[in-house]
């Protein structure tokens, strides 16, 4: 397998710490809000990079974290009179659920920062022993000027970068670079108890420390969306190397982020759209398959008409998946024939072909071709008389490539079919009752929605058209 490794700006063969194991570590949400569909590509993407990790017999160890603890989360369970973690606890609950929706698979672990604090304190301390952050009235601050590589994540040296650092001649930091690793509390504000004062970590420590507690030191990937490489990133790789005196991840995998009519989303701008907007709009299943439909570190854009195409295409997978079933129930042949057994030889490309997409850097967007290359393909050489050893083998591969990606294809609850179905058993009605022009006019229908219908010695059969 050939992975892009943000840190070496290179696809580079992938190779584990510990044979057949990988560690993987990805930046979960700030629980303050609902997610957005951006967030969702993120945490589709990298679903689907740990599937296939899973496929290729790797034991995958997931870590991802909440941020149950920010200036957001306090300021909006103070507008609302309830506790920070009363408020955070509401909004992991609906994460789990748009997670569950996405069909992404559960982390092995969800620390949360505010379970955290002993092990924050714990590493704040060796890096200020070690040399590397220092106190200032309660505050504590990585050194940035004693870290020689940083930068090298984001590829910034500190001198150009410190020209962009706003200077504010109040700040208390030595070097306008250094970030924070430990704040003392404001008025009205939760805190914890800690050397240096009553307060809470900044932001980037609590990764760091997340991630040496349940992968350890040195673990295989660090995930997130490309917006975490500077500072957030960055900024962990400085924590981290200098506390425990090791490399820090080996890999570094950065989704590109999510526009909305080629902009960035925003809610200043009110394009900013939740996961629930879009999924229950649209389905959660087609969100998920039109994200996958392009390669994780290209730009995508967000349009209706984007994701009423990833519809459409879903559908056709189901209708052909669908179609196998009705096949299978409804065939008389069990025996696979000689020219049957040449079809799925040749079908082993599009297995090949899909293999091959996945393993150049996780191009899910060639992988997807290659399932409608396949159903393409089952759709011209399957038949009503098709046996049910070739129908079966059909589908399980046709399954098995859609397992590998996330996606769901059964039909059940499909509200497109759902019509088609009833518009295709009113024109048989109208066929029995002899009304030929309705049935000729629903046909129309049919065929103006890209669906043929079929009359077959068992029963109506229907699909999509290519
Ligand atoms: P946040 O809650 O803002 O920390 O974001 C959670 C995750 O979503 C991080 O991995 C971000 O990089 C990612 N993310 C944020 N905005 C976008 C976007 N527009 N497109 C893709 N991923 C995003
Ligand atoms: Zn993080």
């Amino acid at each position: 397998m050939i992975v892009y490794n943000t840190l070496t700006k290179k696809k580079e063969k992938f190779k584990t710490i510990e044979e057949n194991k990988v560690s993987m570590y990805v930046c979960g949400p700030t629980v303050y809000n609902f997610i957005h569909i951006g967030n969702a590509r993120t945490y589709i993407v990298f679903d689907a990079v740990r599937r296939y990790f899973k496929h290729k017999g790797y034991d995958v160890t997931y870590v991802q974290n909440y941020t149950d603890i920010d200036d957001r989360i306090i300021q909006r369970a103070n507008e609302e009179n309830i506790t920070s973690l009363a408020f955070a606890d509401r909004y992991i609950m609906e994460f789990e659920k748009d997670i569950e929706a996405l069909n992404i698979l559960a982390a092995d672990f969800y620390p949360r920062v505010t379970s955290e604090i002993s092990g924050i304190v714990e590493m704040i301390t060796t890096l200020i022993e070690k040399g590397f952050a220092y106190e200032i009235n309660g505050s504590v601050y990585f050194d940035t000027s004693k870290s020689p590589e940083y930068g090298k994540l984001s590829r910034r040296d500190l001198d150009s970068q410190e020209a962009g650092f706003r200077i504010d001649i109040d700040d208390e930091k030595k070097h306008p670079g250094d970030f924070i690793l430990w704040k003392p509390k404001k008025d009205g504000e939760p805190y914890w108890e800690s050397p240096w004062s009553e307060g809470r970590p900044g932001w980037h420590i609590e990764c760091s420390v997340m991630a040496k507690r349940y992968l350890g030191e040195n673990i295989d990937i660090h995930a997130g969306g490309e917006d975490l490489v500077f500072p957030h990133h960055e900024n962990e790789i400085a924590q981290s190397e200098a506390a425990n005196g090791k490399p820090f991840a080996n890999y570094w995998f950065h989704g590109a982020l999510l526009n909305i009519d080629n902009q960035k989303m925003s809610k200043s701008l009110g394009n900013f759209f939740t996961l629930r907007d879009v999924g229950d709009e649209f389905g959660y299943d087609v969100v998920r398959f039109f994200i996958l439909s392009s390669h994780y570190r290209s730009a995508m854009n967000f349009t209706r008409e984007s994701l009423a195409a990833a519809g459409n295409g879903l559908m056709r997978i189901k209708q052909c998946h669908s179609n196998i079933k009705y096949n299978l129930e409804n065939t008389k042949n069990s025996n696979i024939t000689k020219e049957e057994l040449a079809l799925l030889e040749k079908s082993d490309k599009f297995h090949k072909d899909f293999e091959a997409s996945m393993d150049d850097d996780f191009n899910t967007a060639d992988a997807i071709s290659a399932i409608f290359e396949f159903v393409r393909f089952i759709n011209k050489n399957m038949n009503a008389d098709s046996s049910s050893g070739f129908l079966e083998k059909l589908c399980k591969k046709l399954e098995l490539l859609s397992n590998i990606l996330g996606l769901v294809i059964s039909k059940e609850e499909s509200a497109d079919s759902k019509e088609i179905e009833e518009l295709v058993a009113a024109r048989t009605q109208a066929k029995k009752d002899k009304n030929f022009a309705l049935a000729d006019e629903i046909r129309e229908k049919l065929t103006s929605m890209g669906v043929t219908v079929e009359d077959t010695r068992q029963g109506v059969r229907w699909y999509f058209n290519e």
